[in-house]
């Protein structure tokens, strides 16, 4: 074994996948994590969604640590967005290709599969209930809470995966040059259950998301493996402050989400109406990740996004693979893998955090316009004709590797040539029709 000793702070989904890539790599690895062990807890994923989607990216890396199959139980593919209109029309719009889909995975069913591999190294050990409540960046000297006392722990590489609002991110700020953006939108979410028909059955199809695009806000509803679904809805904070009443609650969905009032059921919302408390979604952008051999930031610590491309833990274990990768070139040198980590990926999270941005305004009110359905189909049609050369942008992120800033610059490149065909489109539509109308007239006349 490696006498390096490597500190991952944070055991959720990067933490754990980090855990097991470094432990392959005979280090000696210690994670501490602030909540008690979650596989010993009831269901709960305290502000997290119960579940979430996996694309191209994050399965990927649950192959390569051999993880894919024993999760697949646990998830529900999905091959389209299905967009509930208010008067109860629905229609699909596919994520890629008839055959491409996207999988609605248990989140905590994942952190569980992911924490019981890291524990099978014999060179991994977790400790939960320990929260970092300081460190010194420069020693690698760590100070943890622990049943009301504090524990020291000496690290050689400190890994900061411990989500959006990271303890070590704001240890970097103040010992190195770091530039770090947060941004929060005025949207929060609450989450829904519904439950499955007396039937034992799905109360839906299972292999679509489910879209109420509503312009201000929106709602979308994916499904779990155990038959029920999760609605999340995403609202203004205003809104959401605006119903005061259970029977404004019921009313507001009356109106807005007929159909998906009848899935969560009258009464249970009632009943769940006194425990919305929307929850905020924020955006980091920050750079660099690294202080020198000693301190990493990945996941959400680096770059937490809005959840709307279902990106986060993609592109998280995305920056394990690119670590790891970085390591076998480099033989584990950390002074040169951790500064060429920080200048590759700064570009890429940067880009994703942007997609996700103008994704939210996709699917809560393009998805609405005629404009943008026409679009969505050439877009498709474009693909299907030279598939090698046009890949649409939700394709480019969920179904391919490519770097997520080209997947932008592509995105600008060919939104640019869609407006201008249909700008052509709609001009020598606009001439056909005049000149028969001319001829017309001319007939007419004689
Ligand atoms: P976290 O999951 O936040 O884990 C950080 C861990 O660190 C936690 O366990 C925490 O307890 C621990 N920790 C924090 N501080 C300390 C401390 N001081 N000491 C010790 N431990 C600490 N992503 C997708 O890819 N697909 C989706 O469909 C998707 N849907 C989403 C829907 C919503 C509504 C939201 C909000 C997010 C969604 N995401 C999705 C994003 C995804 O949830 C996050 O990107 C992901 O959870 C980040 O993982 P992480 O391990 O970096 O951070």
């Amino acid at each position: 074994m490696s006498d390096k000793h490597i500190v991952i702070v944070g055991a959720g989904l990067v933490g754990t996948l980090n855990a097991i890539l470094l432990a392959k790599r005979d280090f000696k690895v210690s994670v501490y994590e602030k909540r008690q062990d979650p596989r010993k807890q009831s269901g709960s994923c305290g502000r997290r969604t119960t579940n979430l989607a996996l694309s191209s990216r994050g399965m990927k890396a649950l192959r390569h640590v051999g993880l894919a199959e024993e999760i697949a139980p646990y998830q529900v593919p999905m091959f389209a967005r299905m967009v509930h209109e208010v008067g109860g029309r629905m229609h699909a719009l596919n994520y890629g290709r008839k055959e491409q889909f996207i999988l609605s995975t248990q989140r905590n069913k994942l952190n569980e599969i992911l924490l019981n591999a890291a524990e099978k190294f014999p060179n991994v050990t977790c400790f939960f209930g320990h929260k970092l409540i300081d460190c010194d960046l420069q020693t690698g000297n760590l100070k943890f809470l622990h049943n009301g006392g504090t524990v020291h722990v000496q690290a050689d590489v400190v890994f900061g995966n411990d989500g959006a609002h990271s303890t070590i991110r704001r240890q970097m700020m103040t010992c190195s040059l770091m530039d770090v953006m947060q941004s929060y939108v005025p949207y929060g979410y609450i989450e829904l259950p519904v439950a499955k028909t007396k039937h034992n059955e799905f109360a839906m199809d299972p292999h679509y998301l489910h879209l109420w695009p509503r312009d201000d806000f929106m709602m979308l509803c994916t499904a779990n493996w155990d038959k029920t679904f999760n609605i999340v809805l995403f609202m203004k904070f205003e809104t959401f402050a605006k119903l005061k009443t259970e029977k404004e609650a019921v009313d507001f969905f009356r109106t807005h989400f007929p159909d998906a009032l009848a899935l969560v059921g009258e009464e249970n919302l009632r009943a769940s109406f006194p425990t919305w408390n929307p929850y905020p979604m924020v955006t980091i952008k920050c750079s660099p990740y690294h202080i020198e051999d000693k301190v990493l930031i990945m996941g959400d610590a680096a770059h937490a996004m809005l959840p709307f491309l279902a990106q986060g833990v993609n592109s998280g274990f995305e920056d394990c693979m690119i670590l790891n990768d970085l390591l076998d070139l480099h033989r584990n040198d950390f002074a040169i893998a951790l500064p060429e980590y920080s200048r590759n990926r700064k570009l890429d999270a940067h880009a994703v955090c942007d997609l996700t941005l103008y994704n939210f305004l996709e699917m809560r009110q393009l998805v609405n316009t005629k404009t943008f359905r026409l679009k969505k189909r050439l877009d498709n049609l474009i693909h299907t004709l030279i598939p090698n050369h046009w890949v649409p942008l939700y394709s480019m992120v969920a179904f391919t590797d490519t770097r997520y800033h080209l997947c932008k610059k592509r995105k600008q490149q060919q939104n640019q040539i869609l407006n201008c065909i249909l700008v052509f489109g709609t001009v020598v539509f606009l001439l056909f029709v005049t000149s028969i109308l001319c001829v017309l007239f001319e007939h007419a006349l004689l």
